[in-house]
């Protein structure tokens, strides 16, 4: 706003010709937080955490800080959490801090501009600090999942406990335990275990292996040998919301013990002394996949064991997880490792972490047998049909999709072909297909991206502190095993505007894609399991069962036709969903292929109206496959189990 008399002012001095008016002034950036140091921190925290309150979903935290003395102090909630590669810390849900010393409440002031610091002043004579807070935990929970339902609970230590500012959390000592419910069973990646009752306290540890071992805990839970009689254990620990969720059969067995075996074929090294998979059976932690040094989170749907052959779309997910203790925890990007939780992240090299990850994630579910081959064939097939319908690519390189996380932090399912958010997972593991089959044609079948994976990840046996890596580093990674210009190699792929997607290995590897009206059993395994119709390669939709409309493709019929990601499907061709659900619109899709057919009428209620679409549509169902060019196809050789 602007009054009269400034109006008058400001005309005089333009017919002046003379200065405006003064910028307005701010106030000065605020003190900075301490920088973590490589010091060690002097004292052990405790930690204890009473998680026996599941029908509220409240975590009772009481911590005790030791400090060397009076002045001001800094304490940290972690905001960057490793695995997630973005600030996503839920500080919003933290509540009822109190914070004190030799018996008196201290003040706390939040920093105005850092919400996850919190300053106090240590008074003369304080040896430590006492806190007391909550996590009020949600039931459906955007960042980090769920961790609270009423038969699981998964103990995120980064969410329930603050850390002093000024130390690197590798020099953070921490003594942590928890109170569960009576008679839940548990697993974590912590040493040194001891029951008393039903509290569970483990060996002193530092922050940052803390924040590494999540613990889950179940009133239905089994643990599997995963590796019997070795020196170094492998567990795999389910939770389920019942007993009978959690029978594997013998065969399905032998595929998760498989998987350890290919996995040390294949990097010939392990960076842990034990290590335990955390499987959560229920469907409202069926999203989870976080990868830990000795450990991994994992969620399935609750038929994870009694559907095994139906449910396979994500069967790489354990294989995935378990890449990772070579591939993101030991070996890992030098921009995304930092010193404590609060200095951000760089995520410019996920396309191998991640996307390196997902190649190998899948090819290890095909070589021990967690997915059959012609499975391994059919998900291949999405992901390639997925990844060469990306219109977005004409805007957004796959370099600039590694910023995804930082920026949305998984919020963003529509428009996904055109926004492509996190698609150097997909598009990843085509491009290191592509780089596995040009050396194994190259070299005549005498290298692979094993010997890359071997050299490169499986270095060093034993060591569990991270080792970092650039850009420059895999280039040299990849000329070791060939010699080749792999920084062009790597640089067109990551920088391609397309207008297709980097399909020449799957070409190389002796398959090609096509479309036919035959069902894609990965498309179907992977509608099951997420209860919708999927549709994006004709008419440009996929659709939940109870017919909301949960994306459109850019360009596509559908959205040509003016239809939008979260309008609900209310009638095909004049019938009712109700009851049929979105059933109705795959027989209606086959009928207009028929000569002369009318278009099809699509009832749609958007926002608060009810509008009739009509799309001229005849080109039937459209589901991608490969299609083998021949014998000895370098990609039946890829997924080969390893002898
Ligand atoms: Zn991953």
């Amino acid at each position: 706003m602007i009054n009269s008399k400034k109006k008058l002012v400001l005309a005089l001095a333009l017919l002046a010709g003379g200065p405006v008016l003064a910028a307005p002034e701010g106030t000065p950036p605020t003190a900075p937080i301490p920088a973590p140091e490589d010091a060690p921190y002097p004292g052990t925290l405790t930690l204890a955490i009473d998680a026996t309150d599941v029908a509220r979903h409240i975590f009772a935290i009481h911590e005790t800080i030791p400090v060397a003395g009076p002045g001001p102090m800094t304490l940290l909630f972690p905001k960057w959490l490793p695995g997630e590669h973005a600030p996503v810390g839920p500080i919003s849900q933290l509540a009822g801090l109190v914070i004190s010393a030799n018996g008196k409440r201290l003040e706390w002031q939040r920093d105005p501009v850092e919400m996850t610091a919190f300053h106090v002043k240590i008074p003369e004579g304080a040896t430590r600090l006492d806190i007391d807070m909550q996590r009020l935990a949600m039931s459906e929970d955007k960042f980090g999942g769920t961790v609270v339902t009423s038969n699981i609970l998964a103990v995120k230590w980064s969410s329930l406990s603050l850390y002093p500012a000024g130390y690197a959390v590798s020099r953070i000592p921490i003594r942590p335990e928890v109170t569960l419910p009576h008679g839940w069973g548990y697993a974590a990646g912590l040493d040194g275990a001891k029951a008393s009752g039903d509290t569970v306290s483990f060996a002193a540890t530092s922050y940052e292996i803390l924040v590494d071992s999540p613990l889950y805990a179940g009133r239905y839970s089994h643990q599997f040998d995963l590796d019997p009689g070795a020196q170094i254990p492998v567990r795999l620990t389910a939770f389920a919301d019942h007993d009978e969720d959690l029978d594997a059969r013998a065969e399905v067995l032998d595929a998760h013990r498989a998987l350890v075996r290919q996995a040390y074929k294949l990097f010939g090294s392990r960076h842990y002394d034990h290590y335990d998979f955390l499987l959560a059976l229920n469907e409202r932690m069926s999203d989870l996949g976080i990868e830990h040094h000795r450990s991994s989170e994992n969620g399935y749907n609750p038929k994870y064991f009694s559907d095994w052959d139906g449910l396979f779309f994500d069967h790489d997910l354990l294989a995935h997880e378990f890449t990772h203790s070579w591939n993101g925890k030991f070996r890992r990007p030098a921009d995304l490792w930092t010193a404590d939780y609060n200095q951000p992240m760089r995520d410019s090299l996920l396309w191998v972490y991640e996307g390196q990850t997902q190649y190998w994630g899948d090819v290890l579910a095909a070589r021990s047998g967690l997915m059959t081959k012609p499975q391994f064939l059919d998900k291949l097939a999405v992901y390639a049909a997925r990844m060469d319908l990306r219109t977005g690519r004409s805007w957004r390189s796959l370099q600039d999709t590694t910023n995804g996380e930082i920026l949305d932090a998984r919020g963003q399912h529509t428009y996904a072909n055109w926004v492509r958010g996190l698609d150097y997972y997909v598009e990843g593991a085509l491009i290191w297909l592509d780089a596995d089959t040009l050396i194994r044609d190259k070299s005549k079948g005498a290298k692979s991206l094993d010997d890359f994976a071997r050299a490169f990840f499986g270095v060093a046996d034993g060591q569990m502190t991270p080792d970092t890596y650039r850009f420059d580093d895999v280039v040299a990674g990849l000329n070791a095993v060939l010699p080749y210009d792999w920084s062009g190699f790597l640089r067109s792929r990551l920088d391609s505007h397309g207008p297709n997607g980097p399909l020449e290995g799957l070409l190389r590897g002796g398959y090609r894609l096509v479309y036919n009206d035959q069902p894609n059993p990965a498309l179907l395994a992977q509608d099951a399991d997420s209860k919708t119709i999927d549709v994006i390669y004709s008419l440009g939709m996929v659709i939940g069962r109870d017919g909301t409309i949960n994306d459109v493709a850019w360009n596509s019929p559908a959205f040509k036709a003016g239809i939008a990601p979260g309008a609900q499907l209310v009638a095909v061709n004049s019938y009712a969903l109700d009851g049929a659900g979105a059933d109705l619109l795959k027989p209606a899709i086959i009928a207009a292929e028929k000569p002369g057919s009318a278009p099809l009428e699509l009832l749609i209620k958007a926002d608060d109206r009810y509008r009739m679409v009509s799309i001229d549509y005849h080109d039937g169902l459209r589901n991608p496959h490969l299609d083998s060019l021949g014998d000895g196809a370098l990609l039946d050789k890829i997924v080969e189990p390893r002898g």
